[in-house]
């Protein structure tokens, strides 16, 4: 029998309560006042918040949905929710009834003092509040625990302070569309309302047999590997990069676009990637807001499909050294209500110019808060990517491709561009301004911030990592520039000569930031110091760039975050290097001393007694073989246990440490460094061990045997 065609119209957005649905099951006037208050902000009255409540409920009991929960998600950069039943307490003849009010729909007090606050939700007012966030739609997750109805909710504190990745990431959209309207109103555009914000993440990850991955602790309880020789082949041939999708794999693929499509993401890319094992899967971009929580739903339905398929899905960002690691290209544009994409060099005159002057403030702000965005990228997990020779470098700088480059080289020396380089033009109709060629062409792989066509790709950000930050930075940087220089323009006498000055001054003060070589190479690095860019090399280094005056400024300024809740953003994050990196060390002590220096021990002791068994037999035979092995192998044994000794002993010094900056640099100067320590002779060992004895799965098996 013939597998039933599968009908994408028909199951996209099944299991979201989409304004579609609301406006089929809601009375005219509370879908008019829902809509007005999705669109332009506001707050819900209780009688309606109980017919929606009441709508909603009625829609997902319909899908089997049992229980209902707020979904947030709180600074462990993943998401939680808890679920409740909508089950009530039974009249005097048994009868229940099943109820969800408005009240719940809006807001939530979960028991939640057990996640990082960094000390802005003392225990006495230890309950965090969740708020429903109507601009994402609820949705229903099936998986085993059956269906559950999923809230979208910010999570704040008793007194307001955001503990959550969403409300900062929504007063950033704020932000930003009230001063990229003031931009627009600028150039004459009076119909726009608002200005949204448009991301696209690429999401990569890696796919392995989940019965090897759970033979690896590390994997279990790190998602990478702590140990492990390179395999006799790595992805030196290319040939997995855009290759044919393996079976298993395809099949994988199907099943996840399909869950994803229910849940109205609009999975539309997919392709293996250059590491053997590695996969990418890419949405059609949505609004950031939207686009984050999907990305969430992306990164644990790809999970729970896996399980399903007998796999392992694995986001780290670096599970195998040697091998290329995963991120996240984080594709973002401005547009206005009115279809105006900022980042569209655009077919007018006006529009040219206005695309200019966009350009010009980006540079700028990403110029001067260029370790603001090199934070928003950092997590435990990228400190093996960053810098590592394969993702972008751990500096900032901005691509813009050849055309628009020489375009800026033009206008920062004469204050004209009027030659071009090839390619089909755009008319500015003014003298002094570029016509601009339509199309950015060539790609630049190695840079961290791309200019590709009518958006930028900021190339930074983790596999595994929210990208709820590194927008809300992006936001408030380019909210910044577009504030200053409306705050001037407005009050220009001639617009046309401001705006073309300021163009000017914009590039030629921050063109340090622009670079077209080969992010890469060691060259850069020393070129880019030169040009007084930063080059933060570690999470750690990245933290106190949340805490500069310069920062608070930024952030305070539009509302984004207070001094209390970046400064309590910096302890999370140290914090949570120092136990993750904790939690490293510990299975590596683990793993060596409970599998690998005891497979070790039974190794040299076959070798010797097949020595003396052999020497026994036949005295004259050669016994030279076993002996270099005996010798080799004890050796590094050796090595091994000295080396798991000194492991033990930092990071217990390590963990005795009071929790905060200095003891999250001694866990990344000396627990890492204790860490390759044990990891250089137990890998060599691997590779002379017999493999029947070796207790782990090895690379080779782990990225080849999917
Ligand atoms: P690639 O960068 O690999 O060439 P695409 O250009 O097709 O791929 O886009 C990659 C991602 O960027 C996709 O998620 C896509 O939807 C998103 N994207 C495309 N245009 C925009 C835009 N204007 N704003 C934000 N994201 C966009
Ligand atoms: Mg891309």
């Amino acid at each position: 029998m013939s597998e039933a065609v599968l009908n994408i119209e028909e199951i996209f957005n099944e299991n979201v309560f989409t304004m579609g649905k609301m406006k089929e099951r809601l009375p005219k006037k509370v879908y008019a006042e829902v809509k007005n208050v999705i669109e332009h902000g506001g707050e819900l009255s209780m009688t309606t918040a109980d017919v929606v409540a009441k709508a909603m409920k009625d829609w997902a009991v319909e899908h089997g949905a049992t229980h209902y929960t707020h979904w947030f998600q709180p600074l462990t950069g993943i998401t939680a929710e808890k679920h409740d039943a909508f089950v009530t307490n039974p009249d005097a003849e048994g009868h229940m009834l099943m109820e969800f009010s408005g009240k719940e729909l809006i807001k939530g007090e979960p028991d939640a003092s057990s996640f990082p606050s960094g000390g802005l939700r003392a225990t006495f007012e230890a309950r965090g509040y969740t708020a429903w966030d109507c601009t994402s739609p609820a949705f229903i997750k099936e998986d085993a625990a059956g269906a559950i109805l999923c809230i979208p909710t910010a999570f704040c504190s008793y007194k307001g302070e955001a503990l959550d990745k969403k409300t900062p990431l929504l007063r950033s959209v704020e932000a930003l569309s009230q001063q990229a309207l003031r931009i627009v109103r600028l150039f004459g555009n009076t119909e726009a309302t608002k200005v949204d914000v448009s991301v696209g993440p690429e999401q990569e990850y890696f796919l392995v047999d989940r019965d090897l991955y759970l033979q690896r602790k590390d994997l279990i309880y790190t998602g990478r590997t702590l140990f492990g020789a390179p395999a006799p082949k790595g992805q030196e041939m290319d040939d997995h990069y855009f290759g044919a999708i393996q079976e298993r794999i395809g099949s994988f693929m199907k099943d996840l676009n399909v869950e994803l499509w229910k849940l109205g993401i609009s999975a539309k890319t997919q392709h293996n990637e250059v590491a053997p094992a590695q996969h990418e899967l890419a949405p059609i971009y949505n609004s950031a807001n939207i686009a984050v929580d999907h990305n969430q739903l992306v990164m644990e339905t790809m999970k729970k499909v896996a399980q399903r398929h007998g796999l392992a899905c694995l986001l780290h960002e670096k599970p195998f050294a040697g091998v290329n690691g995963s991120g996240k290209h984080n594709n973002w544009s401005i547009c206005t209500d009115n279809g105006v994409n900022l980042l569209d060099p655009g077919e007018t005159p006006n529009q040219n110019i206005q695309f200019l002057l966009v350009l010009a403030c980006i540079i700028k702000g990403i110029d001067i808060h260029a370790d603001l965005l090199r934070q928003s990228a950092s997590n435990v997990g990228n400190d093996h990517r960053l810098g590592a020779n394969e993702a972008p470098p751990a500096i900032i700088s901005m691509f813009l491709g050849e055309q628009l480059e020489d375009v800026v080289k033009q206008l920062i020396e004469t204050g004209e561009a009027t030659s071009y380089k090839k390619g089909e033009r755009l008319y500015t109709g003014v003298s002094t301004l570029p016509d601009l060629q339509k199309d950015a062409t060539d790609r630049n792989r190695t840079s961290p911030f791309a200019f590709t066509g009518n958006k930028f790709e900021f190339r930074m950000v983790g596999s595994s990592d929210s990208i709820a930050s590194p927008n809300t930075t992006l936001n408030a940087i380019v909210a910044e520039s577009f504030c200053e220089a409306a705050d001037i323009l407005e009050k220009a006498d001639n617009f046309d000569m401001a705006v073309h000055d300021m163009i000017k001054e914009y590039l030629t003060d921050h063109q340090r930031i622009i670079f077209n070589g080969n992010g890469y190479s060691e060259e850069w690095v020393r070129e880019a110091e030169r040009r007084g860019l930063p080059n933060i090399r570690s999470m750690v280094d990245s933290v106190e760039t949340l805490v500069t005056d310069k920062a608070v400024k930024l952030f305070e300024k539009f509302h984004i975050f207070t001094r209390v809740e970046l400064e309590s953003r910096a302890e999370v994050l140290y914090e949570t290097y120092a136990k993750t990196i904790n939690i490293e060390a510990m299975t590596m002590i683990d793993m060596a001393g409970k599998q690998m220096i005891p497979a070790v021990v039974t190794y040299t002791t076959e070798l010797a007694d097949s020595m003396n068994t052999v020497t026994m037999a036949c005295p004259e035979a050669d016994t030279s073989a076993q002996k270099e092995l005996l010798l080799e192998s004890s050796a590094l044994l050796a090595q091994s246990q000295k080396a798991l000794g000194q492991l033990k002993k930092v990071t217990a010094e390590a963990a005795s440490m009071e929790e905060g900056k200095d003891q999250a640099e001694f866990y990344r100067d000396k627990v890492m460094t204790a860490m390759s320590a044990l990891r250089e002779p137990l890998d060599k060992l691997e590779m002379i061990v017999d493999k029947e004895i070796w207790p782990l799965p090895s690379y080779g098996d782990l990225t080849f045997e999917v």
